[in-house]
Formats: structure tokens, C-alpha cells, sequence
């Protein structure tokens, strides 16, 4: 079986890199958090690692260990700011699997298993996705 090779031009390493914009909504080292902008429930953020990494088989134990911890950190964000106990954690691994960027990231989505909305379909509108990554990122600082 053979794995995607990594692409220095995927979409979350211009992200990284600063060269496409996001809604951003927490960063540290080794790791950045934002909205995703086809979102399959309000509030669907993603979690990279700042590692070429393609799927979890390539991610390295402090990259994982780094994207669980902020995963932590917008999880409690978005129960607080969307009042939703339930956080779908999801991630998809190959193109069999529905992968469409091949970057590793961690989907966190404040939804029900059986409500959830199409992948990667949908844009939504950036004006409210710009107020959600505020409220989530003062909700992480507040933290
Ligand atoms: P995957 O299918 O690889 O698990 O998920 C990729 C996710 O990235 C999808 O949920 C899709 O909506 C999201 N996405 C695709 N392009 C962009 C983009 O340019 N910006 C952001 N913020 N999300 C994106």
C-alpha cells in the first residue's frame, strides 16, 4: 500500500506559511487551529501540525501528542461558546477514506453523529465564520 507523498503546495501548508488567509482561532509551535470553511455543523474547527505530515502513520509522537492538546483546548472553546455537549472528533486518512486535503488534521465538530452536513461541500459565510473564530479564540484565552 502505498501513501500519498507529501506536496510542499498543499492548502494547510500555504496556511502555515501565511501565503492563504484562515480564521484562525489558536497557535502555538506546533500547531494551528482554525475554521473550517465548508463546515458540516457550525463551529467546525480543524487542528494541524506545522509537520509535513500526510496521515497520522507519518505523524510524529510530539506532533500528535501537541495537535490532542489543542484539540483539548478548542473542544472546551466550543462547548462554552456554542453551548453543544457533543464534539465530533474526525479523521480521515487516504483518499478511500474521503482525505481531500492531504495535510493531517483533526476535525472537531459540535454535532450529533446522525445531524451532520455534507464534507467539504458547502461554503459558508465568511462574515460568520469570522465571528465564531473570535469567540472561540477569546474563549481559549479566557481559559
Ligand atoms: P478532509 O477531507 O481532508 O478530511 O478535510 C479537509 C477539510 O478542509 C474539509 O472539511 C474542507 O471543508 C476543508 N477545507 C478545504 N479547503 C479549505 C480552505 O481553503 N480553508 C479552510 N479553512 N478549510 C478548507
Amino acid at each position: 500500500m502505498t501513501i500519498k507523498a507529501y506536496e510542499d503546495d498543499n492548502i494547510f501548508a500555504k496556511i502555515i506559511a501565511g501565503d492563504l488567509p484562515c480564521h484562525k482561532i489558536y497557535e502555538d509551535d506546533k500547531t494551528l487551529a482554525f475554521m473550517d470553511i465548508m463546515p458540516q455543523a457550525k463551529g467546525h474547527v480543524l487542528v494541524i501540525p506545522k509537520q509535513k505530515a500526510v496521515e497520522l502513520s507519518q505523524l510524529e509522537p510530539e506532533y500528535a501528542s501537541a495537535v490532542l492538546m489543542t484539540a483539548k483546548k478548542v473542544m472546551a472553546a466550543q462547548r462554552k461558546v456554542f453551548q453543544r455537549e457533543g464534539i465530533i472528533q474526525m479523521q480521515l486518512n487516504g483518499a478511500e477514506a474521503g482525505q481531500t486535503v492531504f495535510h493531517y488534521h483533526v476535525h472537531l465538530i459540535p454535532s450529533n453523529f446522525h445531524e451532520l452536513g455534507q464534507h467539504a461541500t458547502t461554503q459558508a459565510d465568511m462574515a460568520e465564520l469570522a465571528e465564531q473564530a473570535k469567540q472561540l479564540k477569546e474563549a481559549i484565552e479566557a481559559a
